[in-house]
């Protein structure tokens, strides 16, 4: 037993400003994280503890120490068509560009590279877990484990042929075979991903409501998205989106859904009954004009709710620290409450909230004993993040994603002084290039090597 123990990396995070985050605020001046393996050991005064005889020591005098960051929806390899079409309504977006593009580009190759750029985007911004749903989710789950990112993966899931799959059935199967691979994985996670109920038949989404229940497995699905969607859903099934995922079956704690930009109020308590968890995507709701999610009404009736980016295509970000800020002063501004989404609640929703909607809460979206050690180290000693009052504020109103210093997850130390240690970061860079010339190529788009000529 003793080899064992002595083998876990001993980390020592000394003397920082310790924000545990949690239900409550708490802050912790002049405090250390010990950790031991995976896991977070204690949480003291500095004071009280001896800095010498471990592996490695921080310095964390004058930096923030805090749980790393959650995103909660988005489809990752998509960086790859990031900035490739936009500004575009929804339908046309997905119709005319994104939808034949996948078909002609997002083979399985290219799936694993767009999620590594996404991974070092994601690292970059402190984000130590996502929501994933995409096609080839196996390649999703090699990259996660190469770079040390926890995920919740899941194979998208529609009614006509995908790049991955030609029947959905395939899909389903895949789904579970995956679940029972990564079933004791200490990063991966499974779900079921059918893409959303405009895309999916009410028969298919009995089938993963039923199998769900069965396999114990969460379902995340894009819902109430637009306005059209909810009018289509009205005239195909005689219901709302909402109402419509009650009548297959699907309305209960396993269920997280993207968006809910358009669900009356009626419906709210319900979700909340139901243990339903929303992934509020701010920044995708705004570009593509789809309205706004009402965060507020949903924080007051006690909905589990996290952030998400959605896909780099439709963001074009997958930084947090801006997700917050648009779901923070843009509700501020729709309902002439300053008051409302505070900082801290802006900081809430990136960590233990997003942790609570990817039910995984008990490992990780705050700093406690005994949690894996998911933390980031935020350098406080910048012109725009001084002085510091409060430092919920400093981080939820000042910060930039680029602040993140030092990311560790699990445990195991993945970004340090902004470099990334688990992933090529050069080689993907190259790599990118190369697939960005082809899709311009292909598509007579005007990018930057051509612009030059
Ligand atoms: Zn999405």
């Amino acid at each position: 037993m003793s080899t064992i123990k002595n083998k876990l990396r001993r980390l020592l995070i000394d003397k920082g400003l310790v924000i545990t985050m949690g239900d409550r605020p708490e802050v912790l001046h002049h405090h250390s994280v010990g950790i031991e393996g995976d896991k977070i050991v204690f949480i003291k005064p500095s004071s009280e503890v001896n800095s010498e005889g471990w592996d490695e020591v921080y310095d964390a005098r004058d930096m923030a120490v805090m749980p790393g960051f959650i995103n909660c929806h988005t489809h990752a390899a998509m960086s790859l068509m990031r900035g490739f079409a936009d500004d575009k309504p929804l339908k046309e977006w997905l119709e005319d560009y994104i939808w034949p593009s996948e078909a002609a580009f997002m083979n399985r190759e290219n799936v694993a590279l767009g999620t590594r750029l996404a991974l070092l985007e994601m690292i970059s911004a402190g984000t130590v877990m996502f929501a994933d749903m995409y096609f080839f989710e196996d390649e999703v789950a090699k990259a996660c484990h190469e770079a040390g990112m926890r995920v919740l993966l899941g194979e998208g899931l529609l009614d006509f042929k995908t790049p991955h799959f030609q029947r959905p059935e395939d899909g389903i199967a895949f789904t579970l075979d995956l679940a029972s691979e990564y079933a004791h994985d200490p990063l991966v996670k499974v779900a079921f991903a059918p893409h959303a109920a405009y895309t999916v038949s009410p028969t298919l989404l009995k089938k993963i409501a039923e199998l769900s229940g069965q396999h114990n497995l969460p379902v995340h699905i894009h819902l109430a998205e637009t306005r059209q969607e909810v009018e289509d859903c009205y005239r195909a099934f005689g219901s709302h989106p909402v109402d419509h995922l009650f009548n297959v079956g699907l309305l209960n704690h396993r269920l997280i859904t993207a968006h809910m930009v358009h669900v009356p109020a009626e419906y709210h308590a319900r979700l909340r009954e139901a243990g339903v968890r929303i992934a509020h995507n701010p920044s995708a709701n705004l570009k593509l004009a789809s309205g706004f999610a009402p965060v507020h009404e949903y924080l007051q009736e006690k909905i589990i709710l996290g952030l998400g980016t959605d896909g780099p295509a439709s963001n074009n970000n997958l930084a947090l620290p801006i997700e917050w800020r648009h779901s923070s002063l843009i509700t501020k501004m729709l309902t002439g409450q300053p008051e409302t989404i505070n900082a801290f609640d802006a900081l809430y929703m990136a960590t233990t909230g997003g942790a609570k909607v990817l039910g995984v809460d008990h490992i990780t979206g705050s700093l406690q004993p005994g949690k894996a050690a998911d933390i980031i180290l935020i350098p406080l000693n910048k012109p725009h993040l001084l002085p510091v009052y409060n430092i919920y504020a400093t981080l939820a109103y000042s910060m930039h994603p680029t602040d993140v210093d030092t990311v560790i997850i699990n445990g195991k130390t993945v970004m340090r002084h902004r470099r990334i240690l688990t992933l090529d970061t050069e080689k993907i860079i190259t790599q990118v290039k190369k697939v960005e010339e082809k899709i311009a190529h292909y598509f007579h788009l005007n990018n930057r090597r051509n612009g030059k000529k």
